[in-house]
């Protein structure tokens, strides 16, 4: 596997639109525990960094990672804003250095993304944020990356992971975000930012294993 700007922009769109697909069961959770706004605020992001095909068509991969993070910060609002553009600053700051031509790369940089995200939050795991499930996530797609274990396998496992990490979030008190004033009333609902995360780390993984066929 290697990280090509088009697969950026592909995997863009496909996750705006999986966003869309997914509002009924995103939207709900941050009504519940949160503000209401984390729907609105990653369909506005996704759908911005969908946008950016024909700008950033002709630039390095790292130097996309970057574009999109900038675009990420000015454009959505709420926590969410900030943390994924470190996100994108983190990834693009990892391909640059090592750049991005096998799978360990690949999930180097992507551990090299929330890294950044666990830095700009000053997040952990156990917090009920969607670090409960980018955090497994990178652990997991280093280790099967480093098993050199095939496409289909480290998407199963990546996919496995997004999936216990966001259950894992039901019976989580929240110490991070606005559900952290709530305490035990907290408990019962997932977080809308790992639920997020998961629907697109889980469309990505389908991409990947689609354009690999
Ligand atoms: P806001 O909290 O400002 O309303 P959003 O609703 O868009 O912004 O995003 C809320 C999500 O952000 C939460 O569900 C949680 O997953 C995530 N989050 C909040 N604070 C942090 C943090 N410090 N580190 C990691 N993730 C966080
Ligand atoms: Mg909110």
């Amino acid at each position: 596997m290697s990280l090509e700007t088009n697969f950026i922009c592909s995997t863009a769109s496909a996750i705006h639109a999986a966003i869309i697909t997914h509002k009924p069961e995103i939207e709900p959770l941050d009504q519940a525990i949160g503000d209401g706004d984390h729907y609105i605020n990653i369909l506005r992001g996704t759908e911005v960094a969908a946008g950016m095909t024909d700008e950033l068509a002709s630039l390095p991969p790292d130097e996309a990672l970057n574009k999109i993070a900038m675009r990420l910060l000015s454009t959505i609002g709420g926590a969410a804003g900030p943390l994924f553009a470190s996100f994108f600053m983190g990834m693009a700051k990892i391909v640059k250095h090592n750049g991005a031509n096998t799978t360990l790369d690949i999930a180097a940089a992507f551990a090299g993304g929330v890294q950044e995200l666990i830095k700009r939050g000053k997040g952990k795991i156990g917090e009920k944020t969607m670090l409960d499930v980018l955090i497994p996530v990178a652990h997991t797609f280093v280790l099967s990356a480093i098993e050199n274990k095939s496409t289909e396998n480290i998407c199963a496992d990546i996919k496995a992971a997004a999936d216990k990490g966001l259950a894992s979030t039901r019976d989580l008190i929240a110490t991070k975000g606005r559900a952290a004033g709530l305490g035990e009333r907290a408990i019962g609902h997932l977080d809308a930012g790992a639920k997020s995360c998961q629907v697109m780390i889980n469309e990505t993984c389908d991409l990947i294993l689609k354009s690999s066929n």
